[in-house]
């Protein structure tokens, strides 16, 4: 089986002092850091597939999704998560600009390659399925369908440990433009969401999730199905307990526990305690179980604020960076039986046995 590590890239929201301060770009992979709470005066050196900092969003998507739209159709999963403090530029990152095709995101342009792909590879035996899930306060909630009650949507698991979410809405696709209006619709309903529930998008982690099941073979011929997760998360940064009450605490904790648990699911992988994998310990580790561990290939873009002010934060995303590139994946295509249409094969070779016998 073919291995692969979590490949983690950084970019770097550009700003003017980056270079001048205690943050150095020593070549396209070191980022060096001047920091005296890490131990003395030494300049700590943190080690990334790549690093992006002044480059185009197009740029962005050929390092960390171009390879990604290949292998998916290949059949293997696929997950891109971006991590890091409010204002880094995640959001940014994964959705970008509506206006333009140049301002785009890692996401549009993913579905802008898919559909590219399935055409230039005439596979019209391909179906493609969207889904666009916030989970806010370890609840889900459904953001193609914002009439659906959070507690409906439950994380479920089929007999191969396969995760998928009931309740939660997975529309067929047939276009580019009918899966960009779905992922703007998405982003509507999360604004007016945000309203009713008096939260800020920065607490809530999203993933947008392109399901593509494809008949390779004859009809009856197990499906390939292969899933890419697009994933948002909340704003890294710690927040004060003694400054933040009430609400604020409350996302802020739980939003501390995901991310941590994420952590902590992540380097159980890296350690093989295949076994022990804490993935229920929170939605979002359950919601990524087939996504960040075993069949899956993954990556993640570290989006740092390279302020002074920021510094801190942007420590603490790249020692998290760092635990996540220690993470090796084993990975395979995924196929799934469709039970209809193998028994509609066997029909037919039975009628065309028949056929031969009566000759
Ligand atoms: P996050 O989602 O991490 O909280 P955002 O993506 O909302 O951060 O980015 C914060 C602000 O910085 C936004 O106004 C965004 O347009 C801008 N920004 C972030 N990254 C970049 C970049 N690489 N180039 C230009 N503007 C950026
Ligand atoms: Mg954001």
């Amino acid at each position: 089986m073919p291995q692969s590590k979590v490949t983690v890239v950084l970019r770097a929201r550009p700003t003017e002092k980056f270079a001048s301060g205690n943050l150095q770009i020593i070549d396209d992979k070191t980022l060096q850091v001047r920091d005296s709470r890490l131990g003395g005066h030494h300049d700590h050196q943190f080690a990334f597939e790549q690093i992006l900092h002044n480059v185009t969003q197009e740029k962005v998507y050929e390092v960390c999704g171009e390879d990604t739209v290949g292998s998916v159709l290949d059949g293997f999963n696929g997950t891109i998560l971006a991590y890091g403090q409010t204002g880094a530029g995640k959001t940014f990152t994964m959705t970008g600009g509506k206006e333009n095709f140049r301002s785009r995101g890692v996401i549009p342009r993913v579905l802008h390659k898919l559909f590219a792909e399935i055409k230039a590879r005439m596979t019209s035996n391909t179906t493609v399925r969207v889904s666009y899930l916030e989970i806010y306060n370890e609840l889900c909630y459904d953001l193609l369908d914002l009439t659906t009650q959070p507690s409906e949507i439950a994380i479920m698991e089929d007999a191969k440990d396969h995760v998928y979410i009931k309740g939660l809405r997975t529309p067929v696709v047939e276009n580019e433009s009918e899966a960009l209006g779905l992922l703007f619709e998405g982003e509507t309903n999360r604004m007016i969401g945000e309203h009713q529930l008096n939260m800020e998008s920065s607490r809530s982690h999203t993933i947008f999730t392109i399901l593509l099941e494809t008949q390779a073979g004859k009809e009856g011929d197990p499906l390939v199905v292969a899933k890419l997760n697009l994933v948002d998360l909340a704003g890294s940064e710690r927040v004060s307990k003694t400054k933040s009450e009430g609400q604020v605490l409350k996302e802020a904790t739980q939003i501390n526990k995901s991310l941590s648990f994420l952590e902590q699911v992540i380097v159980a992988l890296s350690e093989k305690k295949r076994d022990h994998i804490p993935y229920r310990s929170s939605k979002l580790t359950h919601v990524l179980k087939d996504s960040l561990g075993g069949n899956c290939k993954t990556l993640m873009i570290a989006c740092i604020w390279g302020e002074a002010a920021q510094l801190d934060e942007t420590v603490s995303t790249c020692r998290f960076a760092q635990r996540m590139r220690c993470v090796a994946n084993d990975y395979s295509i995924n196929t799934r039986q469709d039970p209809a249409a193998l028994l509609r094969r066997y029909e037919q070779e039975v009628a065309d046995l028949r056929q031969e016998l009566a000759l």
